[in-house]
C-alpha cells in the first residue's frame, strides 16, 4: 500500500515522462497495406488525482493512493481504414458534456471514425469534468452533468488534473494508433459473482437499499480480445462485468479503482507486460459489489475473483470472423414520468420549507405544470460495436438495471454480447418498469416524488423516466443490430 500517495510534483513528472515514452516508442515499421484482417493497438496512462483533491463517492478527504487510477486505449481498425477507440477510465463517471468533448476531440486529432468513452464508477476516484471555454455559461444542467457546483475555473489544481486527463485520452489513442497490427479478434465469457443485488422492498412496500440474496445480477464475465498474428500474443483483454465498485470503505481517505483495478492486476500477472486489460462497467444499477463498504483488502480479493475469471473466459474465447468494423448509434430521448399533481407539489411546498433546493424543484415543476410543458426528456444515445457474426457491443449512457444486459445477451443474435454502462454521458439513474411502476415506492434508482431520496427526484428531469422506457431501450438496441 503506498499511502504516502502522489505528489504534485511525482504526479507531473510522471506525466512527462508519460508523454516522453509515448514519442520514444518508435512507429512501428509494419506498414503492409490494409489486407483481409483487423487490426489492433493499445495503450494506457495513468490518471491518480493529487493528494488534496476530495475523492468521491461520498465525497471525502484524499491523503494518499492505495491504488493508482488509469486511462485505457484500445484502437480497432478494419481492412477499409475504418477505426474505433474504446476508452476505458477509473472514474466515478462523466457527463455528456464531457464525454462530447472528449469523442470529438479525439475524432479532430487522432483521426478515429468513432470514439466511445466508459467510466468504471469506481467511488474512490474522481468525475471527469468538460473543460471551461470563454464565455460558458454555468446553467443547472450543466452543474448536473458535471456533477459539481464548482466550476472548474474556481479550482485550479483540478483544471489542470483534468486538462492533463483530457490530454492524455488523446496520447493514449494515438500511442495505441501507432502500435496498430494485424491481429485476430476472440470473445468469451466465464461465469462469476462478486455482487449482490442491492434492492430490497420491505413488507410495507417501499424499496430500500440492502442485500437482496435472491435478486437479480448478471453472473458473467465477458471479454473481447486482441492477438497478434506476428506473435500470438494478447495486444489487449477488454472486460466487462456488473457490479457497483463499492467494496472499498466510504471512511477510506486512499484513492483507489476498487475491484475493477485489483481484477485488472490479476489478468496483468498472467498477461504480458505491453498486453493492455481494461474493464469496462455492465448494468450495475441495481447491484452492488460484496461485502459492501469494508476493506481494501476486500476489494482486491473480489477484483482477483474476478480477474481470473476474465482469464477463464479469455481461455475459452472463440475467433471473432470477418475483417469489417460495423458500429451504429441510435439517438434516443427517454421521456420522463409525468409531472406529481398539483396536490402534491402545495403539500409539499409546505412540507420542504426548511430545504432550499427541494423548494427551487417544486418551482420548477409548478412552472412546467402551469405552462402545460411535459417534464425534460433524457438523452439516451444507444451505441453498438458488431464484429462478424460472433460479438456484439451495445454502449449505454447513464445506470442500468441488470435486466438490460440479461435483455441484451437473451435477443442479439450473436454468439456473445457485452453491455456497457455509464459510457459517452449520463448521470443518474434509468430503472426498470417494474421499479418505475412501483412510483414513490421505487426506491434510490428508481422512485419519484414526494420521494426526495430518489436520486432522479432532483434531476433536471424532474423526475425518473416514464413508465415504457424500457420498450424505447430496447427498440433503440434492436435498431443497432438490424
Ligand atoms: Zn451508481
Amino acid at each position: 500500500m503506498n499511502t504516502t500517495g502522489t505528489s504534485r510534483r511525482a504526479f507531473i513528472t510522471r506525466t512527462a515522462a508519460a508523454g516522453i515514452g509515448s514519442m520514444a516508442l518508435a512507429r512501428k515499421s509494419f506498414a503492409a497495406p490494409d489486407a483481409d484482417t483487423y487490426f489492433a493497438g493499445a495503450a494506457e496512462r495513468e490518471i491518480t488525482p493529487p493528494i488534496g483533491m476530495e475523492i468521491t463517492h461520498f465525497v471525502r478527504e484524499n491523503i494518499g493512493v492505495h491504488d493508482p487510477l488509469f486511462l485505457r486505449a484500445l484502437v480497432l481498425r478494419d481492412h477499409n481504414g475504418r477505426q474505433l477507440a474504446l476508452l476505458s477510465a477509473d472514474a466515478i463517471g462523466a457527463g455528456f458534456a464531457t464525454c462530447d468533448e472528449i469523442r470529438n476531440r479525439i475524432k479532430t486529432e487522432c483521426g478515429m471514425d468513432e470514439v466511445w468513452f466508459s467510466c468504471s464508477h469506481t467511488h474512490s476516484g474522481r468525475w471527469i469534468l468538460s473543460s471551461p471555454t470563454p464565455g460558458r455559461i454555468y446553467t443547472e444542467e450543466l452543474w448536473w452533468d458535471d456533477g459539481t457546483h464548482v466550476a472548474l475555473t474556481d479550482r485550479p489544481e483540478e483544471l489542470v488534473w483534468n486538462t492533463e486527463v483530457h490530454q492524455k485520452l488523446v496520447s493514449a489513442v494515438n500511442e495505441a494508433k501507432d502500435r496498430l497490427e494485424p491481429a485476430v479478434l476472440k470473445t468469451g465469457r466465464a461465469s462469476v459473482k462478486i455482487g449482490i443485488n442491492r434492492r430490497v422492498t420491505r413488507p410495507d412496500g417501499f424499496t430500500q437499499m440492502g442485500w437482496n440474496r435472491n435478486g437479480q445480477i448478471v453472473p458473467w464475465v465477458s471479454s473481447l480480445s486482441a492477438h497478434s498474428k506476428e506473435t500470438k500474443k494478447p495486444i489487449f483483454v477488454l472486460f466487462e462485468h456488473a457490479a457497483h465498485p463499492v467494496t472499498v470503505p466510504h471512511h477510506s481517505k486512499l484513492v483507489s479503482a476498487d475491484f475493477p483495478g485489483a481484477a485488472v492486476k490479476k489478468l496483468r500477472q498472467s498477461l504480458p507486460t505491453d498486453c493492455i486489460a481494461a474493464f469496462s462497467q455492465g448494468c450495475s444499477a441495481n447491484i452492488n459489489s460484496f461485502p459492501l463498504r469494508t476493506t481494501h483488502g476486500d476489494a482486491e480479493a473480489a477484483g482477483f475473483k474476478l480477474g481470473e475469471a476474465a482469464l477463464v473466459a479469455l481461455d475459452r474465447s472463440q475467433v471473432i470472423t470477418g475483417n469489417a468494423i460495423r458500429f451504429k448509434t441510435v439517438p434516443t430521448l427517454l421521456p420522463t414520468m409525468p409531472l406529481p399533481s398539483e396536490r402534491i407539489v402545495e403539500e409539499q411546498l409546505q412540507i420542504q420549507r426548511e430545504h432550499p433546493d427541494r423548494i427551487k424543484q417544486l418551482m420548477k415543476i409548478a412552472h412546467f405544470r402551469t405552462t402545460g410543458q411535459p417534464p425534460p426528456p433524457r438523452r439516451l444515445d444507444a451505441h453498438g460495436l458488431m464484429l462478424g457474426k460472433e460479438f456484439f457491443l451495445v454502449a449505454l449512457p447513464f445506470e442500468h438495471f441488470s435486466h438490460t444486459e440479461r435483455w441484451v445477451d437473451d435477443h442479439a443474435p450473436f454468439a456473445n454480447t457485452m453491455t456497457f454502462t455509464l459510457t459517452n454521458g449520463g448521470r443518474g439513474y434509468i430503472g426498470s418498469d417494474k421499479g418505475l411502476a412501483m412510483g414513490v415506492n421505487g426506491g434510490y434508482e428508481a422512485g419519484c416524488m414526494p420521494n426526495w431520496s430518489a436520486h432522479e427526484v432532483m434531476s433536471p428531469n424532474l423526475g425518473p423516466p416514464a413508465i415504457g422506457s424500457e420498450k424505447i431501450i430496447q427498440g433503440a438496441i434492436e435498431a443497432l443490430w438490424s
